[in-house]
């Protein structure tokens, strides 16, 4: 019987294993200096500070256009994500036919949403105002009511606009924040806080009595046109030097 041989498998040659890059380094992002390590301020600075801020602007204005308290209501309601010139460009002709809840509801959703179709979340908006027009004739009146409960329980309304409201309509000494309040209140370390909420009873333990009225316009004010988000113009900042942000440019 022949002998069956098997023929060798010839044996693949080791294929060297790839070298793995050299991974670079991350680089380390610069630490961010904290506020917390920073001097609490006094009474004295931030009576300073709003002193100052009343020399330059007496009596500082809101750049919401409005002719009335409800008005104004509607006007803030529409502003939610969106900017008080837009608003006021829409608004100008919208108040000019329906300035009052009566003839906001009677106006309709449909022809609203025409008014103000220029503003984000218009649809949303229209059935809001239309809804507090109905509920403003319906449980209070015609009239804008003036507590922050009642406020808050219109449709579209929050702390905010009720705060806004409170203050701007009946002279009350509510702090509204929104972006730029939340913002300049925690750069300056004046009401440092996680939430709106907390930088609002922060500010307000904070400033007396006697500037209350206006503070929320100054600091809007403030953070609009100096205390800029991306770029702060701290070199003409009215208030550098008390300023307790570590990364102020001055
Ligand atoms: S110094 Fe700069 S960061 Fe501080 S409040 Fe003024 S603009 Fe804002």
């Amino acid at each position: 019987m022949a002998k069956i041989t098997r023929k060798p498998v010839p044996r693949k040659a080791a294929v060297p294993k790839k070298k793995a890059k050299p991974v670079a380094a991350k680089p380390k992002a610069p630490a961010k200096k904290s506020l917390k390590a920073t001097r609490p301020w006094t009474p004295a600075e931030v009576r300073e500070v709003f002193s100052r801020f009343r020399k330059a602007n007496p009596e500082p204005k809101g750049e919401l256009e409005h002719v009335n308290p409800f008005t104004l209501l509607v006007a803030v309601v529409l502003s939610a994500q969106a900017t008080d010139a837009g608003v006021n460009k829409a608004t100008r002709a919208l108040f000019e036919v329906a300035d009052t809840p009566q003839k906001m509801f009677d106006l309709g959703e449909e022809s609203l949403r025409e008014y103000i179709r220029t503003i984000g979340l218009y649809r949303t908006k229209a059935k809001n105002v239309i809804a507090l027009s109905a509920k403003l004739l319906g449980e209070f009146g015609g009239q804008v009511p003036r507590t922050r409960a009642e406020i808050e329980s219109l449709p579209g309304a929050g702390r905010k606009t009720a705060n806004v409201v409170l203050n701007m309509a009946f002279g009350e000494h509510t702090m509204a924040v929104d972006t730029h309040v939340f913002r300049v209140g925690n750069r300056t370390g004046l009401a440092p806080g996680k939430t709106p909420l907390e930088v609002e009873l922060g500010l307000e333990k904070l400033i007396p009595a006697e500037f209350m009225l206006h503070a929320h316009h100054w600091l809007i004010l403030h953070g609009r046109y100096t205390c800029l988000a991306r770029k702060p113009r701290c070199e003409v900042c009215l208030i550098n030097d008390l300023c307790r942000w570590p990364e102020k440019t001055v």
